[in-house]
């Protein structure tokens, strides 16, 4: 690798990763006095921060705006000490720092290197890709039924999608909404029997098979979803007041393919201490293989994950006790 090098002396850990799951583990690192260095995206922002209102994170009753609260983290992690810088990482290669094996991580034309390394690069939601989606985001529109899900009580939805996701979503949704409309592209859905059984024998769910979202439109919030029928070609308006939008979710991993074992969907597999298949390198928060993708599981991998971390940078060191 060729570049500019910060130091000749690696950090005891890099963190990749800027979002909830990566500035708790720098900051837990930090606060445990080891030299750690985080890596926020350049061209990528971490989820929380596009999230309007987040009224489930613990400790905060009244709720509090995704850009605060990662703000809040941020200011925290300061506070013990970590180093933060921006860009993309392309790379993490294994290298040798003296008599110990570490890494050396490219982020642009800048070389870090790292006695161990932590991922945290989370994972981006599919977009539909129409008119209003983007524009709706905290108006209507939304990737996460846990999140959102309370907002709707009484309210008529919509459920993008007939995968597992979306099946379970809208399943779930019906708690709260009084009506949950599954668009589906095809005549039947994909999701598991068990959970096509379930959905298709609750009453507040209806299907709009064989139909796609041509746009999401109102005024200030979500009113409407203009439907296209796939086999006919006609066009209908769907009333709804949220659209909830399951068709796929994508790890931020591809950087990282060939160096450490991935699931099929691509997340990265870790044991229950946030170990990776590569000694030496920990991920935590939404990229890697897990069932809960929120704020407070994030953050809740992040501390285990910089633990792990500080425990194999001491033996490294020979400093464990
Ligand atoms: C619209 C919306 C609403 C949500 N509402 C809630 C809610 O109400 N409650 C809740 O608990 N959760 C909510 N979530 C989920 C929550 O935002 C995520 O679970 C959480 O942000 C995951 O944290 P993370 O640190 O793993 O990933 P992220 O927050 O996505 O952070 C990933 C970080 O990695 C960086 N990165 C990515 N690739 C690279 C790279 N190659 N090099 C360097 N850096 C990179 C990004 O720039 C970013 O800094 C919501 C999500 C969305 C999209």
């Amino acid at each position: 690798m060729s570049g500019e090098s910060v130091s000749n002396s690696p950090y005891d850990v890099v963190i990749i990763g800027g979002g909830p799951a990566g500035l708790t583990a720098g900051m837990y690192a930090a606060r445990a006095s080891l030299r750690a260095l985080a890596i926020a995206g350049e061209s990528t922002v971490s989820q929380v921060t596009v999230t309007d209102h987040i009224e489930n994170y613990p400790g905060i009753p009244e709720g509090i705006n995704g850009f605060d609260l990662a703000e809040r983290f941020k200011t925290q992690a300061l506070q013990f000490g970590l180093e933060i810088a921006s860009g993309d990482v392309t790379t993490i290669e294994k290298k040798r720092w003296g008599d110990r094996d570490g890494f050396e991580i490219a982020a642009g034309p800048m070389r870090y290197g790292a006695l161990a390394v932590i991922i945290a690069t989370g994972a981006n939601w599919r977009r539909l890709g129409v008119r209003g989606e983007e524009r709706f985001i905290g108006k209507g529109v939304s990737f996460c039924a846990t999140c959102d899900g309370p907002f709707y009580r009484d309210r008529e939805v919509a459920v993008v999608g007939g995968g597992d996701t979306a099946i379970q979503e809208a399943i779930y949704l019906t708690r709260f909404a009084k009506k949950v409309t599954v668009i589906h592209r095809r005549d039947r859905l994909r999701a598991t029997a068990i959970l096509q059984k379930r959905a298709l024998a609750n009453e507040k769910i209806a299907f709009a098979w064989s139909s796609a979202v041509e746009s999401i439109d109102g005024l200030d919030l979500v009113q409407w979803v203009r439907l296209k029928d796939l086999k006919t070609g006609a066009t209908r308006e769907l009333a709804v007041d949220g659209v909830f939008i399951f068709v796929g979710l994508t790890p931020n991993t591809d950087a990282f393919r060939e160096l450490i074992g991935l699931d099929r969907g691509g997340y990265i597999t870790v044991d229950a201490h946030m170990q990776t298949s590569v000694p030496g390198i920990f991920a935590c928060g939404d990229c890697i293989a897990k069932r809960l993708r929120q704020v407070v599981t994030a953050c809740g991998d992040g501390a285990t994950a910089a633990f792990s971390a500080q425990l194999y940078v001491e033996e490294a060191k020979g400093e464990a006790y």
